[in-house]
């Protein structure tokens, strides 16, 4: 049997995959069983931000690996400490939850929003509005907050309490907020839904709404976050710092890993007994997030960030065939003229290049270690399909 038959066979068939096994990388190449190497333009769904087997995420993770794997929340860590501060000071945050996923990350957020209300007001303020187009996570409650119709089958009863408003649509936003509602979540940019940036006049609006009528802004930052867009938090572009975000997936370098952060006005309302995690701010993942997190605040490396970006952004313009180019920084989205999304991924396998899809769109999220002479292989692969 080969490897995709074994594991067709024992995995549930969750999944469309590609038909390739991936068996090392480095950098930002990775190398499938039978020797043929690929640019990796995903890495992972954005999760192995610094790319496969960085040398310092590497040795953070193999240290703490030989050390101490795992204790549990029941004893202090000072792996767990010694993040938890960092990251609070890198973001301006109080108080971090870590669990192992991004849907964690929001059914934090979302409890954590629920009981705030909770607490201030009584019963009956348990309302969150999310937008159209969202996506926020896969289990039951995230489901529900996910605001898209082909996610809200089979699984019934689903989660009640999640209002959709129309993104960019601050007329239709309004018309959802009542005296019921204690949370608006949303993503600076849709990543699965089209890689769709929200407009800043918009996000203005939602943020002064809330403020008047102490309702919670949660920013689900699990694909946008830790330098995917180019500054540390998406939100920093907008000008705003939202009560409550949610970091997952390039967070740990490629381990799994969830942080929900929360601000002054909100960071006990997670009380003893109230959430809880048996993996969450393993020792091992807090190695890996602090050596991701030393590697991107380093100096000078958002600033490369955004230069990479403008330059994949500037040569994707000018490529036949792409009619547009979306998203924030090294989170990409490319509208095309006469080709699928899937074709062209497809056709990128074949040549050696991984890159992903998000609805119509082809989806860039490179490492943001990404060398220019590996852009330069990889759009050159790329403008070939297109064209
Ligand atoms: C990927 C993603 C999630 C879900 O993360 P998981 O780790 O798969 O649970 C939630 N929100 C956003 C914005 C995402 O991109």
């Amino acid at each position: 049997m080969t490897t995709q038959e074994k594991q067709n066979s024992s995995v549930m068939g969750t999944y469309g995959r590609f038909p390739v096994v991936l068996d090392s990388g480095s950098g930002e190449n990775c190398t499938d069983e039978n020797g043929k190497s690929y640019i990796d333009f995903g890495s992972g769904i954005g999760t192995s931000s610094l790319g496969y087997c960085n040398e310092a995420w590497t040795e953070a993770v193999c240290t703490q690996a030989k050390k101490l794997q795992h204790t549990s929340n029941l004893y202090y860590t000072k792996v767990q400490a010694d993040y938890a501060e960092a990251l609070c000071n890198k973001t301006g945050y109080s108080k971090v939850f870590f669990c192992n996923s991004g849907a964690e990350s929001n059914e934090c957020a979302i409890k954590l929003a629920r009981k705030y209300s909770f607490d201030k007001y009584g019963k009956g303020r348990h309302n969150i509005i999310t937008l159209v187009n969202s996506f926020h996570g896969r289990t039951m409650c995230t489901l529900s907050a996910t605001g898209q119709d082909v996610f809200h089958n089979y699984f019934f009863p689903f989660i009640e309490g999640f209002r959709y408003a129309v993104a960019n649509d601050i007329e239709d936003m309004k018309s959802k907020i009542d005296d019921t509602v204690c949370a608006v979540m949303m993503e600076y940019v849709q990543g699965e839904g089209g890689v769709n940036a929200l407009d800043k006049e918009f996000v203005d609006a939602v943020y002064e709404i809330c403020a008047e009528k102490d309702i919670l802004v949660i920013t689900d930052e699990v694909q946008t976050g830790v330098g995917r867009t180019g500054t540390f938090l998406a939100g920093e572009q907008f000008g705003h710092k939202a009560d409550v975000v949610t970091l997952a997936k390039g967070i740990a370098g490629g381990l799994p890993m969830g942080a929900c952060l929360a601000n002054e006005k909100c960071e006990n309302v997670l009380d003893k007994g109230s959430h809880g995690s048996t993996f969450g701010g393993n020792p091992v993942c807090c190695a890996a997030a602090q050596a991701v997190l030393d590697t991107v605040t380093g100096a000078g490396f958002l600033d490369e960030v955004n230069k990479k970006a403008v330059y994949i952004r500037e040569k994707l313009a000018a490529i036949d065939g792409v009619k547009s180019v979306s998203g924030l920084g090294l989170m990409i989205g490319i509208e095309l003229e006469n080709m699928t999304a899937l074709d062209v991924a497809n056709a990128a396998l074949e040549k050696g290049l991984l890159v992903l899809t998000a609805k119509t769109k082809v989806r860039l999220l490179p490492p943001l270690t990404i060398t220019y002479d590996e852009i330069d292989k990889g759009l050159a692969i790329l403008a070939n399909i297109i064209k």
